[in-house]
């Protein structure tokens, strides 16, 4: 497929990031590959390259103001203008709230919410300029309540609000907005759980699978399919969706 468009991927350095970059870049987009770690997010780069695709690492915190334009500059300069936005990057400070500290919250606010809006507020003018656009946002099933996720659990319903908001203001730029919320993903932060909580990750993914309808966990492959669904042209007419890729209807 020939696609003139760039993509940027936050947290794309693993996981569903790292899935989410390939498979864009297998799609024709040129990717900006958007990480805390640059170097970390070199051997993603590599592969795509490897696969006869175009890609850019670029290390940036998406909390920082001024970093975040300045990578979004660098990426539309060395790969042309960004037109599709997949903000990924998250992180995890569960606690019971009696025991979540003001920066186990702080940080979790930091990194979705405020990453995701100065990461959409810096791509945006690219993609109004050229009158077409793609905002996916990763929310998650803890958005519905999980025990000891007070702050995720409130982050990724705001992603949900802040999803279906840009998708009423910039629809008429040729822009939709979609969420996809996932259920359990084998990356390093289910893996990071079963830890805190003393488990096995296989065990774990085992407890996990028995209550998913589909019985067995997510990949980050399965996050990735129904990206490359809302980057795709064909899917200018559905916006400001929440899409519950859990393998049921609970996650
Ligand atoms: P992951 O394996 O922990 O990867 C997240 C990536 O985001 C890491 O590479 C991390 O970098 C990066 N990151 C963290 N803070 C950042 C920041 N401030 N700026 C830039 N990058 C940052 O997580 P994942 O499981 O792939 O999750 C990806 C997204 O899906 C997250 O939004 C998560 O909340 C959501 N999600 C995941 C699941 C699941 O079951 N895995 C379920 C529902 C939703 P470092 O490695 O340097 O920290």
């Amino acid at each position: 497929m020939t696609n003139t468009h760039t993509a940027i991927v936050t947290g794309a350095a693993r996981g569903i990031g790292a899935g989410v970059a390939r498979t864009l870049a297998a799609d024709g987009f040129a990717v900006g590959v958007v990480d805390l770690d640059e170097a970390a997010c070199k051997p993603i780069v590599e592969d795509i390259e490897r696969a006869g695709g175009r890609a850019l690492a670029v290390g940036v915190d998406v909390g920082d103001e001024a970093g975040v334009q300045a990578a979004v500059d660098r990426i539309s300069e060395t790969l042309g203008a960004p037109t599709v936005l997949v903000n990924n990057a998250g992180i995890i400070r569960d606690n019971m709230l009696f025991k979540m500290t003001t920066d186990d919250w702080d940080a979790v606010m930091n990194v979705h919410l405020r990453g995701s809006f100065l990461m959409t507020r810096a791509v945006q003018g690219f993609m109004t300029k050229a009158g077409w656009g793609r905002i996916v946002n990763l929310s998650s099933t803890s958005a519905l309540g999980n025990r000891g996720q007070a702050n995720y659990a409130a982050a990724k319903a705001g992603v949900q609000g802040f999803t279906k908001t840009l998708a009423l203001e910039l629809g008429k730029f040729g822009i939709t907005a979609n969420a996809i919320a996932p259920g359990f993903i084998e990356t390093e932060m289910t893996a990071a759980t079963a830890e805190r909580i003393g488990m096995t990750f296989d065990d774990f993914k085992t407890a996990a699978a028995a209550q998913i309808p589909v019985a067995r966990t997510g990949l980050p492959a399965d996050i990735a399919h129904a990206v490359s669904f809302f980057a795709s042209e064909g899917a200018g007419f559905v916006s400001g969706q929440v899409l519950y890729v859990a393998g049921g209807p609970h996650g």
